[in-house]
């Protein structure tokens, strides 16, 4: 099999760039890609999607469709994702054919719960206690063990806090079964790409956080680390909502969350950029939440405070090029933009324009549902705080007419 942290010579403007998935984080992609004058493929079962739209080939086929796959594989130079839920069969079909980057193993062990924790406990990186849970009697058992609250979550990839329920007390532990494992097994079973799950669901002891974080960054294919310092996050119902940086968190946490970031990337020998979701505990602690194999929302101010988006670092390291430089130019906050934005009509975009200092960013979704992310609002500012203050104020104007 070809190695996917191959180095060799780079791949040089007017190649053109595969993409497994073909949401936001890859319409982002395709617009550094495109700006650098690279061409782009995506590769997902939907039409006239996010990167579609601004992509130079779309191809609609199903993730498991292998002729397919490799028929795109032979099109491209190289083939990075931006998706994680990709079946395992079709990356191999792919990466024996073209660099895959990140390749198999990064994607592997971040689409289980159960396989992404127990790699970051057995590496030494700190995490919550948590247990494999594949049946009611399981779950008492480890409720027993880690105790009260516990957050029982499907092993297969969720996301957006999706597929989770928090136990308080005994009383909750029915209605969480429920919800999480027992109402749906052939759905959570479905949600692992790569093959049987090797448990439902996994049971995490809860952390009583005082602050949620972020460190994106990227890894060359000659190995090289760069990241964009710690990115503060806020959630609503399980959703990033707001994210603002640098963080406020002390020098030390600052550098213990870069250096436990840049043993992820290395231990899962990443190339491309990709996150560590944090969460600091009382005291300035960390305690590692999850591992993002590609860009990240909370990365998304990057394009406008960085000297280098995300999405830039992305197409570096995919095609072997140096990396650019990361530093946070200005202070900068970006709030996401749900679907529930546009539950009165379309948002005020004048308004929230005359706002200086904001950058709106929209995906291209034709249907604003509820919880659907359509886009997002970043604002510079000489403090985060402001910053996260004009963000706010940019999202109350869309709504307001
Ligand atoms: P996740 O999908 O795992 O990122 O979880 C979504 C959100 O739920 C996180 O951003 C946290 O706000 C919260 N959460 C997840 N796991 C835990 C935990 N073990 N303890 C406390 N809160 C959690």
């Amino acid at each position: 099999m070809r190695t996917t942290a191959m180095t060799g010579a780079p791949i040089l403007p007017g190649a053109t760039i595969g993409v497994l998935g073909s949401g936001q984080l890859g319409r982002m992609l395709a617009l550094a890609a495109r700006a650098m004058g690279y061409r782009i493929a995506t590769f997902s079962p939907d039409r006239d999607s996010p990167t579609g739209q601004v992509a130079d080939t779309e191809i609609t086929a199903a993730y498991d469709d292998l002729d397919a796959a490799r028929r795109f594989a032979r099109s491209v130079a190289v083939v990075t994702f931006e998706f994680e839920n990709i079946p395992t069969a079709t990356v191999a079909a792919m990466d024996a054919l073209v660099p895959v980057r990140p390749g198999a193993l990064a994607l592997h062990v971040t689409q289980d719960r159960l396989r992404e924790k127990t790699f970051l406990r057995d590496s030494g990186f700190p995490v919550t206690p948590f247990r494999a849970v594949r049946s009611h009697g399981d779950l008492v058992a480890a409720l027993d063990a880690l105790g009260y609250p516990a957050l029982l979550k499907t092993a297969g990839y969720g996301y957006d806090g999706k597929g989770q329920a928090k136990i308080a007390t005994p009383a909750d532990i029915d209605a969480a079964y429920d919800a999480v494992i027992g109402a749906h097994p052939s759905r959570v079973r479905e949600q692992t790409a790569s093959g049987p799950p090797e448990a439902t669901a996994i049971l995490e002891a809860w952390v009583p956080f005082v602050r949620e974080c972020s460190v994106v960054g990227t890894r060359g294919a000659d190995g090289g680390f760069a990241h964009f310092g710690v990115i503060e996050n806020a959630h609503a119902d399980g959703i990033l909502d707001l994210s603002r940086a640098p963080a406020a968190v002390s020098p030390a946490t600052a550098r213990d969350a870069v250096e436990i970031a840049r043993g992820v990337f290395v231990g899962l020998e990443i190339v491309g950029t990709a996150c560590v979701e944090f969460f600091e505990v009382a005291g300035g602690a960390l305690v590692v939440n999850e591992i993002a194999p590609r860009p990240h929302n909370s990365g998304h101010l990057t394009i406008e405070a960085c000297a280098t988006s995300q999405f830039a670092q992305q197409l570096r390291a995919v095609c072997g090029l140096p990396l650019g430089a990361t530093d946070l130019l200005t202070p900068a906050a970006m709030a996401n933009l749900l679907g529930d934005v546009w539950a009165a009509g379309e948002p005020n975009w004048v308004a929230a324009c005359k706002l200086p200092r904001v950058t709106p960013h929209l995906y291209g979704k034709r249907e604003a549902r509820p919880g659907r992310k359509m886009g997002h609002l970043t604002a510079l500012a000489p403090t985060p705080d402001e910053a996260a203050a004009l963000a706010l104020a940019a999202r109350s104007a869309l709504k307001s007419w």
